[in-house]
């Protein structure tokens, strides 16, 4: 395969002048933080006064982490660098507390954020000659803006669709000739039904490339993806702390994301003790934002389980690539016990030829015990009217959720089309047990 490059000295850079560069961009990072309310004191008291207290790349981790919390507490403008005057643009991400963490860029962030966007666009294989479709959530959220501007900055056709409205998304395709779509993977498989159900004619559309991203899938849910659709799908990884998407990118070797290193500074930890694990280990990622002007963030804790892989990449880029994100350390179900990943249920669904493209997980109190039940759409050849078949798939998954997960849910299958569809990131699961037991 032929690989191509948007910045080819950058994301070939030998390691060691990648590291050079690194530690200059921390200093300035540091120097940058020192400027700010919130972050002055915090480094003054992990014995850092001035950014020459930076010596090597290792010093990093004398910085003190900064968590969801931080950006909270400094909310709106404790963390901001630059004068107001100099920004141009906020995003925000609200979670579930209610107070935002909030996010500034100056004109040169919002460029260098395109730029990391159309290195990672063109990393998969685009060029100005696509057609692309963002069917991702416009708006505060950066899922849309962020692919939006750095396709733009490759030159193709850009479509600014957001999400939803099924029969509008396939008439654009086949009007515009879509080459390219953004979305989530559960969208793209809401996509993917609504297709059937709509008698669109795959001959009848140019699609060949999907970015999807904002939120976990497994390998599994990739594959079936490509097949359903037939297209290459990227796994596209970013979070509105770190700018928003353009953090990690697949390339066409599509073994594992390359994190942009001359952006980033990477670091995995096991999130018990927050020290380092070894490479090739699941740990926290952990991330420095490095040329950041507005808002800068020294070694946010993402949440994010992931390994760096221990090989360079086919691709001849030097940047390390992350693994496929398993899931959040605040993501991890407790059930009756045992630990369970909401990312090992869709594995074993995706991988179920038969089940549908939805599902969803519900963990509920029963007496003084967690019940789990999985809810799971049957595809669209399986009728719901015919026991048999559905009885034997319905244990077939039974089977093989206990199998990964050591627990035995109750399974429920329900009609293609019946479980909800979120716009933006798919809301999974459902778990109604009181908090404090
Ligand atoms: P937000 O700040 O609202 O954009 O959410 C960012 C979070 O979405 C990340 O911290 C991840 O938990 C999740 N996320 C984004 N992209 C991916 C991806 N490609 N795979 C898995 N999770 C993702
Ligand atoms: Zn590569």
């Amino acid at each position: 395969m032929r690989y191509q490059y948007w910045d080819e000295k950058t994301e070939t850079m030998p390691r060691g002048e990648l590291e050079a560069l690194q530690l200059d961009a921390l200093r300035a990072a540091v120097a940058r933080a020192l400027g700010t309310t919130y972050n002055a004191p915090r480094l003054a008291a992990a014995g850092i006064r001035d950014s020459s207290d930076i010596r090597s790349l290792d010093d990093l981790r004398r910085l003190p982490f900064t968590t969801k919390h931080d950006l909270r507490e400094s909310f709106p403008y404790g963390m901001l660098a630059v004068p107001k005057e100099e920004v141009v643009r906020l995003h925000a991400s609200s979670g579930t507390t209610g107070v935002p963490t909030t996010i500034y860029f100056t004109r040169k962030d919002i460029s260098r954020w395109s730029s990391n966007m159309a290195r990672s666009i063109f990393a998969s294989g685009c060029t100005s000659a696509d057609v692309f479709q963002n069917m991702i959530t416009y708006g505060i959220f950066t899922g849309g803006l962020g692919l939006h501007y750095g396709a733009e900055k490759v030159g193709m056709l850009v479509i600014p669709a957001g999400p939803g409205n099924t029969p509008r998304q396939f008439r654009m395709m086949r009007d515009y000739g879509t080459t390219v779509v953004h979305s989530t993977p559960s969208f793209l498989l809401h996509v993917q039904s609504k297709m059937i159900e709509e008698g669109i004619d795959r001959a009848d559309l140019k699609l060949r490339k999907a970015f999807a991203g904002a939120e976990p899938y497994s390998e599994d849910t990739r594959r079936r993806i490509e097949a359903l659709l037939d297209i290459d799908v990227y796994n596209s990884y970013g979070l509105s702390e770190m700018n928003g998407p353009g953090v990690a990118f697949e390339c066409q070797a599509k073994d594992g994301m390359h994190l942009w290193e001359d952006g980033y500074l990477a670091e995995i930890v096991d999130p018990d003790t927050l020290e380092p694990v070894p490479d090739g280990t699941v740990g926290e990622l952990v991330l420095t934002i490095l040329c950041r002007e507005a808002s800068v963030i020294l070694r946010y804790r993402t949440r994010d389980l992931t390994a760096f892989y221990t090989e360079p990449c086919a691709c001849g880029r030097t940047h390390r690539r992350i693994h496929r994100i398993k899931g959040r350390t605040d993501d991890m179900l407790i059930i009756n016990g045992v630990n369970v990943f909401p990312s090992q249920i869709e594995e074993v669904i995706m991988s179920t030829r038969e089940a549908g493209n939805n599902y969803l997980i519900q963990v509920e109190k029963e007496g003084a015990l967690d019940r789990l039940t999985v809810k799971t759409e049957v595809g669209p050849e399986i009728f719901m009217d015919d026991a048999r078949p559905l009885n034997a798939l319905r244990e077939r998954i039974r089977h093989a959720l206990q199998a990964s997960i050591s627990i035995n849910p109750k399974v429920e299958l329900v009609e293609s089309g019946s479980l909800p569809v979120a716009e933006g990131k798919a809301k999974r699961v459902v778990d109604t047990r009181p908090r404090d037991v």
